[in-house]
């Protein structure tokens, strides 16, 4: 049923009539794969895409919608798509529009339930609104200050967090003890009190009459539960709905879906439980990885192509996550490269943050002039306070750069300036008769748009929003040939409502959390230490530390055609050189790289590696790898070497390679003299990287163990 044509007012807002193809539009079967079009085409009902990084889940998705609304299954106003970004959301309706399709409502999860809270709001509670509250800090502080606990910054936001953990999982105040006991959950202080602040920040807020982001979930939900005629006109309205990136699914997003659902099944996921990363707020893929069970008759597909990276990129994610372990990790797939090769990952240590901010900057320069458009690089870090060093790296090199996807656009100043602009000239009828793109051209010059870019930084960044402006305009007129001014206005309403920015013509700087589900074409991943990645409150967590396994996963996986990792060892100029690369960087980078032997032989602590029979300091990789000079007198077990050898001959054989590219003979007598008793001991020798431990280790620590069993 069409949502226009019951005649019944509008009941939800945005439900529009649905603009429903043009013969010329590619048909939503077209270019798919026989997998993604099994998904595609399957009936109405539960459908299931479970798949790694790259292999089209998200365009899946989207066919799908437009399929069933091309096929007339159902109208565009009665779908509900779920993403997780407002970003995500947005670039889902302009690819629907590019389908023909326009009127889904395709939205975060907080944002359709606060439109539905919206129009609900009078029936199920009555009265003025509740506000929403702007950051929870404020109410948390006092609610800390009763019940005695650490009221500084950081324990206010380590509070703030665990409350958000809490109502993400479904946990109410009085539950909470029992809740993280069961878990053996790190909480931020003593489980009783963190429940009291809990209990009095949920006091306060309601006192007030706020609400917070859970809380547009929770009463959605309850409304949906508790009131069975706003279920039954919910229902009556929406009747297909979709989920992308549901590995990061919280028990009370899953909730809120029920409760859309009702008993119905019309239901279709896709997500990557091998990129589930915000499982500290609460996020879970057992929702993803039951869903099979919860819905027998789903239709369930799995994709392996990987359309998005080069084989290159595609290597160097399979031997990232291939090293995961744990449950989640027992479900991903190898990933198969589906584009022409490109060039290899790259891999480069600094000695410092900045020196290492100022090698991308000028790599990024480089690539810019060489033909690479800025919009298409990313700069990826972990926590958002790294991007700092990157913004003044390019603002000094002359740059343009936006920071987390421009998320901000609409609410820039100038961007205000221009839509109310554009807006004023709408209405009174300017401009009419121009073709758009120059008509908004017209109305931006006074607001400040030259035709050349000006000079200083900020005044750049400013002229960049207003270029994105006219981009934007040249999009839709590629859509709609005969939008006009007052067309476009209302298109930028649409998105700044829902925060979807026009890609700044700039180089992306943010956090691997924020880079979800995009891509570009070239992708740094910076700062790669670990203390950072993995974040250092992770360490002692098998699980946590997985988790940041992931996040580098999502990194590299978002790069088309080349991705460069980096770290500095120190943070400030001339600090002490402590850092160590990021473990997880074991097995990338290949024994013979510069930055493999770099970081290999200074060790740990980054002090210089010293011989260790007489304590000079040691030269060349040879010395490296034995970590003894070349003249100082060797332990080596003799016997041990001679079996290793032996065995290094017959692999070689097997293999029809050299000896050597099996193990160097410096390094087999590293492993003879140092006796490495396990897979750790064994990795620290200069010359085993991962692929080799995991090819060799088993041998080579069954001949050392040999012969230690034999002195023994
Ligand atoms: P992520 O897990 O990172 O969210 P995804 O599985 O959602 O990835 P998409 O973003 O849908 O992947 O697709 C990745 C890229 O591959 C996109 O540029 C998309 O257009 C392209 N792509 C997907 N399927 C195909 C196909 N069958 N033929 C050609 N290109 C494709
Ligand atoms: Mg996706």
């Amino acid at each position: 049923m069409h949502c226009s044509t019951t005649g019944a007012p509008r009941l939800f807002p945005g439900c529009q009539d649905g603009a429903v193809s043009s013969p010329t539009l590619d048909a939503p079967e077209a270019g798919l794969d026989d997998e993604q079009l099994a998904a595609v085409t399957a009936p109405r009902g539960p459908v299931c895409v479970l798949a790694g990084a790259g292999t089209g889940k998200t365009r899946t998705i989207t066919r799908r919608i437009a399929h069933l609304v091309r096929t007339g299954h159902v109208a565009p106003g009665q779908v509900l798509a779920v993403t997780f970004t407002a970003r995500a959301a947005g670039e889902m309706r302009t690819r629907l529009r590019t389908l023909g399709v326009a009127g889904v409502q395709a939205r975060t999860f907080h944002a359709a339930a606060l439109r539905q809270l919206r129009y609900f709001w009078p029936r199920v509670v009555g009265g003025d609104q509740w506000q929403l509250l702007d950051g929870k800090l404020r109410l948390v502080g006092q609610a800390a200050a009763r019940a005695k606990a650490g009221t500084d910054a950081a324990s206010l936001r380590d509070l703030a967090g665990e409350i958000e953990w809490a109502k993400a999982s479904l946990v109410a105040p009085d539950g909470y003890a029992a809740a993280v006991a069961k878990l053996r959950r790190d909480t931020p202080g003593p489980a009783e009190q963190v429940a009291q602040v809990y209990a009095g920040y949920e006091a306060l807020k309601n006192n007030a009459e706020l609400l917070d982001f859970d809380d547009l979930l929770l009463h959605t939900a309850a409304a949906l539960e508790e009131h069975a005629g706003v279920a039954e006109e919910f229902r009556d309205r929406y009747r297909c709905f979709v989920v992308d990136e549901y590995q990061d699914v919280t028990p009370l997003q899953q909730r809120v879906l029920d409760a859309w659902l009702g008993d119905r099944d019309d239901l279709t996921v896709v997500g990557d439980a091998n990129q589930t990363i915000y499982t500290f707020a609460g996020a879970s893929p057992r929702h993803l990885l039951e869903f099979p069970r919860r819905f027998p008759e789903a239709v369930v597909v799995r994709l392996q192509r990987d359309y998005r990276s080069t084989p290159q990129v595609v290597a160097c994610a399979n031997s990232l996550i291939g090293a995961a372990r744990g449950r989640v990790a027992g479900t991903r797939l190898q990933l198969v490269g589906q584009l022409p090769p490109g060039p290899e990952p790259d891999f480069s240590e600094h000695d410092d943050e900045p020196a290492e901010a100022a090698a991308v900057a000028a790599q990024i320069k480089r690539l810019v002039a060489d033909g690479t458009p800025a919009s298409e690089i990313a700069v990826l870090f972990r926590i958002n306070a790294q991007s700092e060093v990157y913004e003044q790296a390019l603002t000094e090199i002359g740059v343009p750069y936006q920071v987390r996807g421009g998320e901000r656009f609409f609410s820039r100043a100038e961007v205000r300036r221009a839509m109310t602009a554009i807006r004023t000239a709408a209405g009174r009828g300017e401009t009419e008769g121009a073709p758009l793109v120059d008509a908004v051209r017209a109305v931006l010059v006074p607001v400040g748009l030259t035709p050349e870019p000006p000079g200083g930084a900020a005044q750049r960044a400013q002229w960049e929003s207003l270029l994105g402006l006219v981009e934007l305009a040249e999009e839709l007129v590629a859509v709609e040939p005969e939008a006009d001014l007052r067309r476009f206005s209302v298109e930028l309403e649409t998105r700044a409502d829902a925060a979807h920015p026009p890609t700044v013509q700039g180089v992306t700087l943010a956090s691997l959390h924020a880079a979800k589900g995009l891509e570009w074409d070239v992708v740094f991943l910076v700062g790669l230490v670990d203390g950072t990645l993995p974040i250092q409150h992770a360490d002692g967590d098998d699980d946590a530390i997985e988790e940041e396994r992931r996040l580098l996963y999502v990194g590299v996986t978002r790069a088309r055609r080349r991705v460069l990792l980096s770290w500095a060892l120190s943070r400030q100029p001339g600090g002490p050189r402590r850092r160590r690369r990021s473990r997880f960087l074991y097995g990338l980078i290949p024994d013979e790289h510069p930055a493999s032997r770099i970081a290999n032989g200074r060790g740990r602590g980054g002090a210089k590696p010293r011989c260790r029979v007489c304590g000079s300091p040691l030269l060349g990789t040879d010395a490296l790898k034995l970590r003894r000079c070349g003249d100082c007198p060797s332990d080596v077990d003799v016997e041990l070497l001679d079996r290793l050898r032996g065995w290094r001959s017959g692999e070689a054989k097997e293999q029809q390679v050299p000896a050597y590219v099996v193990f160097t003979d410096a390094t087999l007598t590293a492993i003879a003299e140092q006796r490495p008793c396990d897979n750790a001991a064994l990795v620290r020798i200069p010359g085993v990287g991962a692929r080799k431990l995991d090819r060799y280790g088993p041998a080579v620590l069954a001949l050392v163990a040999e012969s230690d069993g034999g002195e023994s």
